[in-house]
């Protein structure tokens, strides 16, 4: 992958691998522009992420390995965000990094994904959940807090799947993404989960591109060895669907190259 901008460390308590290593694995893959994005902290399920005082280290980490791997590879420095109103903090939100991406782990505090909590599915109808969902994805975009859409539909992560259509359940938030100017990624982590797809799925990223949504590429690494697993499948899926190029963030200005 060309480009590769959601990727985790340590810091978030549910990632294993050094800098180091995940760095040394993308330049192998032939990575170009490889970003860290690690669970920013937050006062709410503090388990399942960096905290306060771990963003100055994980800043400076970063950014020593940007310097000590310059001219081999482009080292970019983020924060995966949860949009979570009322919790999101203007320490990450103004933190000076090359980009920021808005994801939804929670609907109503309700961790939809964590398998701890799986039970909740059967307690609600499947199309409401899923209409929740993307109603807060559309939030999350017309916040403006962002620049890139976390795996735009995880809330497929188990495979329940809603009645309806789902583009017409997405339609609104895709259209507050292209108004927000925000891009999507195609994020592969799907592909190791039950649901066994990429996020975002095949006709919701046909929608995006009538749109004129921009996309990226993601890892979503949690592992060095996830990096850029699956790389053919997105990148022809991309390709079939009309993308010829990719977006990156540097300072938090959008970039374009050709994959
Ligand atoms: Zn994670
Ligand atoms: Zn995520």
């Amino acid at each position: 992958m060309i480009v590769d901008l959601h990727n985790h460390t340590p810091l978030c308590n549910h990632a294993e691998g050094s800098i180091d290593e995940y760095i040394q694995k993308a330049i192998s893959v032939g990575t170009q522009h490889f970003g860290f994005s690690d669970h920013a902290p937050m006062d709410f399920d503090p388990k399942y992420r960096m905290q306060f005082q771990d963003m100055e280290q994980y800043e400076e980490d970063v950014l020593i390995a940007k310097e000590k791997y310059k001219g081999k590879i482009e080292i970019l420095l983020g924060y995966e965000v949860d949009f979570l109103e009322g919790h999101m903090d203007q320490r990450v939100l103004n933190a000076n990094v090359d980009y920021l991406i808005g994801s939804v782990h929670f609907i109503e505090g309700w961790g939809f994904d964590n398998p701890e909590f799986i039970g909740k599915w059967e307690e609600q109808d499947i199309d409401e959940i899923w209409q929740k969902y993307f109603d807060t994805i559309e939030k999350m975009a017309n916040s403006a807090l962002f620049d890139i859409v976390g795996h735009l539909d995880l809330i497929k992560v188990f495979k329940f799947m809603p009645k309806k259509n789902i583009t017409d359940i997405a339609q609104n938030a895709l259209l507050a993404i292209k108004s927000a100017g925000m891009v999507l990624e195609l994020n592969i982590a799907g592909y190791r989960k039950t649901v066994k797809e990429p996020y975002p799925s095949k006709s919701l990223l046909e929608e995006a591109f009538r749109l004129g949504i921009p996309i990226t590429f993601s890892s979503d690494a949690h592992k060095p060895e996830q990096i850029a697993m699956f790389h053919d499948e997105i990148v022809s899926l991309a390709k079939s669907i009309g993308y010829t190029e990719c977006a990156y963030f540097k300072k938090r200005k959008i970039r374009f190259l050709n994959f």
